[in-house]
């Protein structure tokens, strides 16, 4: 069955960092909804198309259509012995979906990434620099963050209800540090 984990946490608490590097670790795919619909912005599909304002805003892409994304991603080869969501579930819509997808008690545990506002902030901006990413302006940043206490965190509550064991990591300090607090993470729980 391999190993099925997935990452919550705000926007800059560098979930794509270390859900790269974890995967690479655990040898299973890292999924992530936010690069697969920048990619299909970049690529202009019909999604990328119906996506794009929505992801510059800062707002969530429509239940439906993420969830298909993911289900179309789930259903490929390399998934089949595991993988590390990151990005999904973003609310308790897509959580359930995802529960009926892959059946419940299909996860593993949930790692949650945890950094102060402040830090979060100052991430994204630099982010903004280095990426150019059109979603990393401080209004959009703002937004992201609320929306992210509004729709994702119920998420830490939703897991725990639902036999899958949220474990939060402290997301401050060097990206090398950040990850050796998530393999002791793993190996303990
Ligand atoms: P991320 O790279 O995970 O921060 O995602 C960037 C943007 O993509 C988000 O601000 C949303 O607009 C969109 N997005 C990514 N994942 C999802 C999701 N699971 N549901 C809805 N929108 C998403």
């Amino acid at each position: 069955m391999g190993r099925r984990i997935l990452f919550l946490g705000p926007p800059g608490a560098g979930k794509g960092t270390q859900a790269e590097r974890l995967a690479r670790a655990l040898g299973v795919p890292h999924i992530s909804t936010g690069v697969m619909l920048r990619d299909n912005v970049t690529r202009g599909t019909d999604l990328g198309k119906k996506a794009q304002a929505i992801m510059a805003a800062g707002d969530l892409v429509p239940d439906d259509l993420v969830v298909a994304m993911v289900k179309d991603r789930l259903a490929q080869d390399d998934a089949a012995c595991g993988y590390l969501l990151d990005g999904f579930p973003r609310n308790v819509v897509q959580a359930r979906a995802l529960d009926e997808a892959i059946g419940t008690g299909a996860l593993e545990m949930a790692l949650l990434l945890e950094a102060d506002e402040e830090e979060l902030v100052g991430r994204l901006l630099q982010r903004a620099l280095d990426e150019g990413r059109e979603d990393d302006n401080e209004t959009t940043i703002r937004n992201r963050l609320q929306v992210y206490r509004d729709e994702t965190e119920p998420l830490v509550g939703y897991y725990p209800e639902n036999d899958v064991s949220v474990v939060a990591v402290d997301g401050m300090g060097t990206i090398e540090e950040v990850f050796a607090r998530m393999m002791t993470a793993l190996v303990d729980n």
